[in-house]
């Protein structure tokens, strides 16, 4: 029951207010006790009861505001230090000074002051779980918003959940083609092997988290992970319901309840980071890649041969180039159609891709010339390079349907070093199309190397 808006105040009436009852009732009592009542109820030990009455009220209620109350002032006074240090570390961010010695406050009483002390503390690990989940939200956003590779986002994210979850190690696929790639992987001897396993599959086919325990007895030693993991989860990665791809990771522990729902929040924001990396290496690609003859266009050609130059001047090693023209393909398109003709310029660039080496970078120059950037190639090399797809575009019959067309190339090539040391690559670029001019001068279907 309240009478003031102060406890301690109530305190102090109730105490006193029963003092004073038992100082009025304390005479009655004696007089039954056989104390003669002229005695008892004599002004003077009247007066006197009421006043120890009222003393003993005020003493208790002293005392009461001296053993709680200090109790429950230190109490407050620990609150405020904790509070002062939350604010402190919400400003700056580092949530790992939340340490129980100035986080929490310190508890030695079993009753309902402890139990304020624990509720509290109990507060302050919820409110600084929840901040530190928060700031990795944060620093995981941060992180997706500012990766458009595919490979460094897939990178950089497992490097979250290592940091942010018990993790220790995973796998990042992506869905290309039809097939999983591995977009990154940390601490797995065979991620292939994992790529393919049948969780990740179901995982894929069914859009459902795997969770793979392995039990204390079982332990799965260097085949797969540098160290025995204790709970393996496959996550799907998905945007607005697609398929991306699949997260893996592996634990020497198990993920609790806290760890699997910051999971869950990374896993949404990296399907939607995921969508944009692929969406723009798709871009990316498709502003490379020549639409007709599907291999790269001048644009790009000419940007990996600048950096190849750059890297052989570097480096001092060796690097050739080979341009070639179709002989007389106005002819082509004459005889057979401007179908036709593009048909066998996509053969003739097929043909090309297969006789050169995986490093060898192909560009469509111009509408029925082509460059090849050999890194490494002799003048030697290129002669029997440029000769074997020479021969091999002579020896072809490219036939559609009924339709056969036979095609010569004239071909010019050019290394670096040479005697004339071009000192760029556009030089080097113009080395070989006079070559070329000399080719088609000098009969066509024939190879000529710059001196
Ligand atoms: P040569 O090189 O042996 O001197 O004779 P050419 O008949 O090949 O002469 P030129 O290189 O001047 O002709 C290029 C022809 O290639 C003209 C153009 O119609 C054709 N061409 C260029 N780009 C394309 C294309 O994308 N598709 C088709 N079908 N033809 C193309
Ligand atoms: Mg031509
Ligand atoms: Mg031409």
């Amino acid at each position: 029951m309240r009478i003031t808006r102060k406890v301690f105040h109530d305190l102090a009436i109730w105490m006193v207010g029963f003092g004073l009852s038992i100082g009025i009732v304390f005479p009655f009592f004696v007089i039954l006790l056989g104390v003669p009542s002229n005695i008892a109820l004599n002004k003077v030990f009247f007066a006197a009861c009421l006043g120890a009455g009222a003393l003993a009220g005020i003493i208790n209620y002293g005392l009461a505001r001296w053993v709680v109350g200090l109790r429950l002032r230190l109490l407050a006074s620990s609150m405020s230090q904790v509070e002062q240090n939350l604010k402190k570390m919400t400003y700056s961010g580092d949530l790992s000074e939340c340490t129980p010695e100035n986080c929490m406050i310190y508890v030695d009483s079993e009753d309902e002051i402890g139990e304020s002390a624990l509720a509290f503390n109990r507060l302050v690990e919820t409110l600084s779980k929840s901040m530190k989940t928060q700031a990795a939200v944060r620093s995981f956003s941060e992180m997706l918003t500012s990766q458009l590779e595919i490979e460094t986002l897939a990178e950089k994210a497992l490097l979250q959940f290592f940091e942010h979850t018990d993790a220790a190690s995973g796998l990042v696929l992506y869905e290309s083609g039809g097939k999983l790639e591995i977009a990154a992987s940390h601490g797995l001897k065979s991620p292939e092997l994992v790529a393919v396993s049948d969780h990740v599959r179901i995982a894929v086919r069914t859009g459902q988290r795997q969770v793979v325990s392995i039990p204390d007895d079982v332990r799965i030693d260097g085949v797969i992970m540098d160290f025995s993991p204790r709970e393996i989860v496959v996550l799907p990665v998905k945007n607005k319901g697609v398929p991306l791809g699949v997260v893996v990771l592996a634990t020497g522990k198990t993920f609790d309840s806290d760890q699997q729902a910051r999971i869950d929040i990374f896993m949404q924001g990296l399907g939607l980071a995921l969508n944009n990396a692929m969406a723009h290496d798709h871009l990316r690609r498709l502003a490379a890649i020549d639409p007709l003859t599907s291999i790269y266009n001048r644009r790009f050609g000419l940007g990996r041969l600048k950096e190849e130059f750059g890297r052989a001047t570097r480096t001092g090693s060796l690097l050739g180039i080979i341009i070639f023209d179709i002989d007389h393909f106005k002819v082509v398109n004459d005889t057979y159609g401007h179908l036709v003709g593009d048909w066998v310029l996509k053969s003739i660039c097929a043909l090309a891709r297969s006789s050169l080496r995986e490093g060898d970078v192909l560009f469509r120059y111009g509408g029925e010339e082509f460059v090849a950037v050999l890194p490494a190639a002799s003048s030697e090399d290129l002669r029997i390079i440029a000769e074997r797809l020479r021969k091999g575009i002579e020896d072809n019959i490219f036939s559609k349907g009924i339709t056969t067309v036979r095609v010569t190339v004239s071909i010019g090539g050019a290394a670096y070093p040479n005697q004339s040391n071009a000192g760029n690559e556009d030089l080097l670029l113009q080395l070989a199309d006079e070559a070329l001019y000399k080719a088609k001068e000098s009969g066509r279907n024939r190879v000529i190397l710059a001196h």
